[in-house]
C-alpha cells in the first residue's frame, strides 16, 4: 500500500524457533518422574540459549515451583521480568555485589565461607534479610563446599541465622556421572549428600529443602529426588542420556535458514572454499545464508544434512563464516528461492541437535547452546 508505514517483513535469513508447548510438554514427563519431589527448572545461559524468561514462565505453567541459574546477574534479570517463584543461583565470586540479588528475593547458592561473607554484608548493607543455600561438594570436586570446610562455614551461618540476617533454606549438591546412572558414585554422593544434611543437622541448621538430581537422575534415579529435582536438558527436549532413551521428550529448538539462491553446478566443479568438494556430474546446488559465525561448526562440513523440499539433502564442501552449501540433484522436488531448510529440529525425518553432536563428538548441549549472532529467535506457543 502507497505511503504505509507497513512494510512486509519477511521471515528472518536464520531463526531459532523455540516451541514452548514443548517446554511445557516436557516439563510434564519430568514431573511424572519426579513424584512427590518438586520441579526447579534450570534456565542457566538464558535457558540453554532458548530464551530464559520465556521458558520460565512456561515451564512454570506447566508445573515447576522454582528457577535455577548460575550467577545472580541471571536471576536478578528473571525477578525484574516478573518471574515471582523462587529463583535460586549459585555459581558467584566472592566480590560479587549481591546487593541486587538480596533486594531482588534471590535465593543465593554459597559454597565458600567468603561468599557467606559477602552475602551477609550485603544484607547488612540494604537491611533486608538474604535467603541462602549451601552447596555441598559430595564427589564432584567443583564448587560445592567441602566436608573439611563445612563446620565453619555452619558456624557463620548459625551465627547468622540467629541474627537474623539470613535465613537458611536449602542443602544442595551436583552429581558427576548422573548420566550413568547404575554407577557406583551416584551412591557413593548419595551417602555423602546424607552426612553433610546430618552434620548440619548437628550445628543446629535444619534445611527447608535438599535437593541433587539434574535431567539424568530425575529420569532414572527416583531415590535421588529428595524434595526437589533441577532438571535442564530435559526441559528443552534433549535426552540426558541419549543411549538409554529419548524418554518421550520433545526438542524445543528448531534452528532453521530460508534458501538464498539455488544454482546449477555442471560436472567438474568444485563447491566452496577450497574445492573441497568436486560434482561427480551437472547438479542443483542450494545455497544456505548460515555459518559458523550463526552456530553452524565449521568441522560439520561435509558430515551433516538439511531437511530441505521434503528431503535430507547433504551438505557439501567447506562451511563458511556466512554460509553453506547443500546438494540438491535434480531438483525434483523443485526448491526455490526462500524454502525453509531445517538443520536441526525436532520433527521425525529432521536432522536431531543429537546427530550433529553425534558427528562433533561432543553433546547435545553444546549444540542448542550454538545458534548466536545475527541468528533472530522467535518463541512459538505457551502463555506468554
Ligand atoms: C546445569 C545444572 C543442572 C541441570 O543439569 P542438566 O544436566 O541440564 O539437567 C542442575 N544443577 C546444577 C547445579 C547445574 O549446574
Amino acid at each position: 500500500m502507497a505511503g504505509s508505514v507497513f512494510v512486509n517483513i519477511p521471515d528472518p535469513q536464520v531463526e531459532a524457533l523455540v516451541d514452548l508447548a514443548a517446554i511445557a510438554h516436557n516439563v510434564r514427563i519430568l514431573a511424572e518422574h519426579a513424584g512427590d519431589a518438586a520441579i526447579m527448572v534450570v534456565v542457566k545461559a538464558d535457558g540453554y540459549n532458548h530464551g530464559a524468561v520465556e521458558v520460565a514462565r512456561a515451564a512454570l505453567a506447566a508445573g515447576a515451583r522454582e528457577v535455577g541459574t548460575t550467577t545472580a546477574a541471571e536471576a536478578v534479570a528473571l525477578r525484574a521480568a516478573g518471574i515471582e517463584a523462587p529463583i535460586l543461583c549459585w555459581l558467584n565470586t566472592s566480590d560479587t555485589d549481591f546487593a541486587p540479588a538480596v533486594a531482588a528475593d534471590i535465593e543465593i547458592g554459597v559454597s565458600a565461607r567468603a561468599q557467606l561473607e559477602s552475602v551477609a554484608a550485603a544484607a547488612r548493607k540494604l537491611g533486608r534479610r538474604a535467603t541462602v543455600s549451601v552447596k555441598v561438594d559430595t564427589g564432584l570436586n567443583r564448587n560445592g563446599v567441602l566436608p573439611a570446610e563445612f563446620p565453619d562455614l555452619l558456624d557463620l551461618l548459625h551465627d547468622l541465622v540467629t541474627e537474623g540476617i539470613v535465613r537458611f533454606r536449602a542443602l544442595f549438591s551436583h552429581l558427576a556421572l548422573a548420566d550413568e546412572p547404575d554407577h557406583p558414585v551416584n551412591n557413593m554422593q548419595r551417602e555423602r549428600f546424607l552426612e553433610f544434611i546430618a552434620t548440619a543437622k548437628e550445628h543446629g541448621l535444619e534445611p527447608e529443602l535438599v535437593h541433587l538430581a539434574n535431567s539424568a537422575a530425575a529420569l532414572t534415579r527416583p531415590d535421588l529426588a529428595f524434595d526437589m529435582v533441577r532438571p535442564g536438558i530435559a526441559v528443552y527436549g534433549l535426552s540426558p542420556i541419549p543411549e538409554i532413551s529419548d524418554f518421550g521428550l520433545r526438542p524445543a529448538m528448531t534452528f532453521r535458514a530460508r534458501v538464498l539462491r539455488v544454482k546449477h553446478v555442471a560436472a567438474g566443479e568444485g563447491v566452496s572454499y577450497g574445492h573441497q568438494w568436486i560434482a561427480e556430474h551437472d547438479t542443483t546446488v542450494a545455497l544456505i545464508p548460515a555459518g559458523y559465525a550463526d552456530g553452524v561448526p565449521r568441522t560439520l562440513g561435509g558430515r551433516f544434512s538439511v531437511w530441505l523440499g521434503g528431503a535430507r539433502r547433504p551438505g557439501i564442501g567447506r562451511i563458511c563464516m556466512d554460509q553453506l552449501v547443500v546438494d540438491l540433484g535434480d531438483n525434483a522436488a523443485g526448491v526455490r528461492e526462500g524454502d525453509t531448510a531445517i538443520l536441526f529440529g525436532g520433527e521425525p525425518d529432521q536432522p536431531h541437535a543429537q546427530e550433529w553432536a553425534e558427528t562433533l563428538d561432543t553433546i547435545n548441549y553444546e549444540i542448542v547452546c550454538g545458534p548466536r549472532g545475527r541468528v533472530r529467535r522467535t518463541h512459538l506457543g505457551g502463555d506468554r
